[in-house]
């Protein structure tokens, strides 16, 4: 299972602004990080009918189930009354958690829902100006779209594919460990899409760089969004062809090897939100696409 899959709950991520409802949630995000409330395992968020009225400007994100979520933001105005209620609602609770952190949450939707608003509020907090010409931004009413209303300039939120690779050679898979970041735990091969390439190029161009190996039958296993890192990954697994010996770039990478079906087993990390762990599961299950 992988973070994005919330069955029974289903996500409607299309843009269609509605007047809020007493019921529908309200998300505060803060440097690109939400706020929630935590009590042990999981989370929770105000709801509209939490705040006085006409603190906030509510713009509208997403909907899950028929509960419609909604970004709170300053008004043009009552700047001041914003910071107030947000300093309020902090003090009820509210504390700002991390992209990644908040996956491991439940109820699982509102989780994700966390991580969709910090990132979609990081993309306005981002984008409130034009980059072309400097005018303060507009927002479409017709589609998540922001513009400018001077020069035309129009902004999407940015989303970044990027590979994950299995790399086999019959029963073993190539692992690696990152040298910089937080996770210690083995991954796999991964890399950004860069400008011009094809993501089976990605692949083959990541793959060479990372371990110095060169892969043939790629089979796309399959995609998930991740809203810590504003990216789209991409799945695949991919056969070694020539030689095995792994040529490790240490600038990215602090290590890599070959692990058994039995030994990727053994490095299944308890998180059941992620591709990478997803994919290693289905390896040491022998269910990898052939
Ligand atoms: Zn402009």
């Amino acid at each position: 299972m992988m973070i994005h899959e919330i069955a029974p709950e289903v996500l409607d991520n299309q843009y269609r602004p509605t007047a809020p409802e007493p019921e529908d949630y309200v998300l505060f995000v803060e440097e690109a990080e939400v706020l929630a409330r935590i009590t042990e395992d999981t989370l929770d968020y105000d709801r509209v009918k939490d705040l006085p009225a006409d603190t906030a400007d509510l713009t509208y994100l997403f909907d899950i189930s028929g509960r419609k979520f909604f970004l709170a933001g300053r008004k043009p105005g009552r700047e001041a009354a914003y910071d107030a209620l947000l300093e309020e609602r902090k003090e009820k609770g509210l504390a700002r958690i991390r992209r990644r952190e908040i996956l491991r949450f439940a109820p699982r939707h509102l989780a994700y829902a966390g991580a969709l608003a910090a990132q979609i509020g990081a993309w306005y907090e981002n984008n409130r100006f034009c980059g072309r010409c400097g005018t303060r931004t507009v927002h479409s009413d017709k589609e998540r779209m922001l513009h400018c209303p001077k020069c035309g300039n129009i902004i999407y939120p940015r989303i970044s594919p990027v590979i994950i690779s299995a790399i086999l050679d019959g029963d073993r898979v190539v692992v690696s460990h990152y040298a910089a970041g937080p996770y210690r735990h083995y991954a796999l091969i991964a890399g950004y899409n860069e400008v011009g390439e094809s993501i089976e190029e990605t692949l083959r161009r990541e793959v060479m760089e990372e371990v110095g190996l060169e892969v043939e039958n790629i089979r796309y296993y399959k995609c998930q969004p991740w809203p810590v890192t504003d990216t789209l990954l991409f799945g695949f697994f991919c056969d070694v062809k020539g030689s095995r010996t792994l040529k490790v770039d240490k600038s990215e990478l602090s290590d890599a090897i070959w692990l058994t079906r039995e030994e990727a087993k053994e490095q299944l990390t308890e998180d059941n939100i992620s591709l990478t762990r997803e994919m290693l599961m289905v390896f040491s299950r022998g269910e990898e696409p052939k």
